[in-house]
């Protein structure tokens, strides 16, 4: 991993457009990541209801079957088996998030990126650590690792024990779009805090939840986000699922497995 200098730091321009959205960007969150990560993998919200929400996030399918990336207003699934489908408005979600892109800041990269030195990159020029922010990143990347999780039978076992059967994929040479969320420190329990990146290649080949990146070039797009509505699944999975514990661990040995 190189470290971030000054230097490195050279070929990131960043534009600052002044955001006047006429409305104030918001964010929909479908359920927790608490209880995800419990083995709550089941929820009544259906992709049409999401796209109601937003037109740009990231998520899961019930049973966890895949990731789910949405992108310019459709719902694309990743599936264990490494092929992308455009999901059916009748599946259902278990976890969700998802916005109304809209780009307050635009900065281009011009070099090899590790997923570390994006994120240390976009740390160093977001001013409000304490927003969420929306992210999407378009370009070429010479290197992508993703994962996506076979859908799982009853009884759930919590995710962190799933997740050491996930599929992995490696591309090389991938053209796409990165869809992410930063999450600050205090949505512990609901969301992932910091970073949580999805893929979709543009030729819908390629996609997950990313592990690890090397950008070559691209344009990211960043979009704030200060108001936040969140939707709990009313089923009995969730209600009797265990959101007392500290699962900070088990969030980093799932969301981890980072090779940069
Ligand atoms: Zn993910």
């Amino acid at each position: 991993m190189k470290n971030l200098s000054l230097a490195s730091l050279l070929f990131l321009v960043a534009t600052l457009s002044c955001a006047q959205t006429p409305q104030e960007p918001k964010a929909f969150h479908y359920s927790t990541i608490d209880a995800l990560l419990a083995g709550a993998y089941e929820g009544e919200l259906t992709v049409d209801e999401l796209k109601l929400k937003g037109d740009f996030g990231i998520g899961t399918f019930n049973r966890v079957d895949g990731e789910m990336i949405v992108l310019d207003g459709e719902v694309f699934q990743f599936k264990a088996d490494g092929t992308v489908v455009k999901a059916s408005g009748t599946q259902l979600t278990p976890f969700a998030v998802v916005t109304r892109f809209n780009t307050d800041y635009r900065y281009e990269v011009s070099k090899e990126t590790s997923m570390k030195e994006l994120e240390d990159m976009l740390d160093q020029h977001l001013e409000n650590k304490n927003l969420f922010y929306a992210i999407r990143v378009e370009g070429d990347f010479k290197q992508l690792t993703t994962r996506a999780i076979a859908p799982q039978d009853k009884p759930y076992k919590p995710l962190a024990e799933v997740t050491k059967t996930q599929t992995l994929f490696n591309f090389t040479n991938t053209k796409g779009v990165l869809v992410a969320f930063r999450s600050p420190g205090f949505a512990k329990g609901f969301n992932v805090p910091g970073y949580h990146w999805h893929y979709l290649s543009n030729d819908h080949k390629a996609g997950g939840h990313v592990l690890a990146l090397n950008l070559s070039q691209g344009v990211i797009k960043v979009g704030a986000v200060s108001d936040i509505e969140i939707k709990l699944p009313a089923n009995k999975l969730f209600a009797t699922s265990n959101q007392t514990v500290d699962r900070a661990k088990e969030l980093k040995a799932v969301e981890g497995l980072r090779k940069d």
